[in-house]
């Protein structure tokens, strides 16, 4: 079956677009101060996952950072044409925690502002950088629902050495009271006595696409749906400038598989069907908001 538009699929794809220079995995070797110096790759990342999205017929969010939107307009511009939601990935990539709750306001809402001025779509998606909405943010959700964001997809309950929420809701729930604000969890599964992501980034990258599969298999007969996934477009640029000096983690972190992603993600493109967050995870807000 050919599916032709997103309200029809299963699951929701989600895309984090920033340049490889900016994560966190390298932020020891590279300064925010010095982003400029490095030319940016990501607008022929990006035309090669349009390309493959087409041609899977997929749908997808694309949480950007306004630091690329303001540098690249056309590629914002193409990603709307595309049919595709724009959400919001903050300004550059401070994690929330890392952020007083004024600072978050701040940074929330003018990426907001920026990324619906140059999009010309209104930004009503937010994920964080890096998952860092925790314990540490109890403010989080109601700084973006006074924003006027509808949802945001920022919790990722693993345990994990960067972001470490194991016991937070798995799914859809309204965190902020009196408030339609939805958060959206990517996806997990608990699996052989431990909780796993089948969300996507780098364990995707890092499975054989054989496991992927039966995890997020497992998901859809466990759970139902929809799942969401996520991805980089760094993670098919194989050709990135490798960056010297990193520890061991991090080395394997950033450059495991980069070569065989864009191959990995055509298949799980062609084996489940793909929409974006607002049509799929969201369909009766959107009707009550049309
Ligand atoms: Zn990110």
């Amino acid at each position: 079956m050919t599916l032709t538009h997103s309200k029809t699929a299963q699951h929701a794809m989600s895309v984090d677009v920033e340049d490889y220079f900016q994560v966190w995995a390298l932020s020891s070797k590279i300064s925010r101060a010095q982003w400029d110096d490095y030319p940016l790759r990501v607008e022929a990342n990006i035309d090669r996952i349009l390309a493959l999205f087409e041609k899977t017929n997929t749908k997808a969010t694309f949480f950007t950072l306004s630091w690329i939107a303001e540098r690249c307009p056309e590629m914002m511009r193409a990603i709307v044409a595309g049919g595709h939601e724009i959400g919001s990935h903050g300004v550059e990539h401070v994690k929330v925690f890392d952020q007083t709750k004024e600072e978050f306001r701040i940074d929330a809402g003018a990426a907001k502002a920026k990324l619906e001025d140059i999009c010309g779509v209104p930004v009503t998606g937010y994920r964080a950088a890096g998952f860092s909405i925790d314990e540490r943010t109890p403010w989080a959700f109601e700084v973006l629902a006074e924003l006027g964001y509808d949802y945001s997809s920022s919790l990722h309950p693993i345990e994990h050495d960067h972001y470490n929420m194991p016991d937070a809701p798995r799914f859809r729930h309204k965190p902020v009271a009196d408030s339609h604000f939805s958060e959206i969890p990517v996806a997990t599964v608990d699996a052989y006595g431990k909780r796993v992501s089948c969300a996507g980034g780098g364990w995707f990258r890092a499975s054989p696409y054989q496991w992927s599969k039966h995890l997020l298999n497992k998901f859809v007969k466990e759970d139902g749906g929809p799942a969401v996934f996520y991805f980089h477009p760094w993670e098919i640029d194989a050709g990135q400038p490798k960056v010297e000096g990193l520890s061991a983690k991090s080395r394997l972190r950033h450059y495991i598989n980069l070569n065989k992603m864009e191959n990995k993600l055509h298949r799980l493109l062609n084996d489940f069907s793909w929409g974006r967050i607002d049509e799929v995870c969201l369909p009766n807000d959107k009707q009550v908001a049309a």
